[in-house]
């Protein structure tokens, strides 16, 4: 199943989710605090994700479940988070 997420500048953010999600490109410094979940988990082949966008700028992003590492129980979401953080600084 391909994304309902179109990438791009030229158009204004858009959640008509589960249709249609318009983002930015990029993200900004307020995505790493301003993401939420939109819609329920979803399956792509062996994975499931669900979508996460920024309540300020629009943006958004497929976040990919998988079993955390034992020794950390957060590990996926603080990937993620430094991984935004890196696109932003
Ligand atoms: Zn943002």
């Amino acid at each position: 199943m391909a994304t309902i997420v179109e990438y791009t500048d030229k158009k204004r953010p858009l959640n008509m989710y589960p249709k249609r999600i318009v983002s930015p490109v990029k993200g900004k410094a307020c995505c790493a605090r301003k993401m939420e979940q939109i819609g329920g988990i979803e399956r792509e082949g062996e994975r499931s994700y669900f979508y996460r966008r920024c309540r300020a700028c629009g943006y958004t992003v497929r976040h990919f479940l998988s079993a955390p590492p034992p020794d950390q129980r957060s590990g996926q979401w603080e990937n993620e988070l430094s991984y935004l953080l890196k696109l932003v600084g």
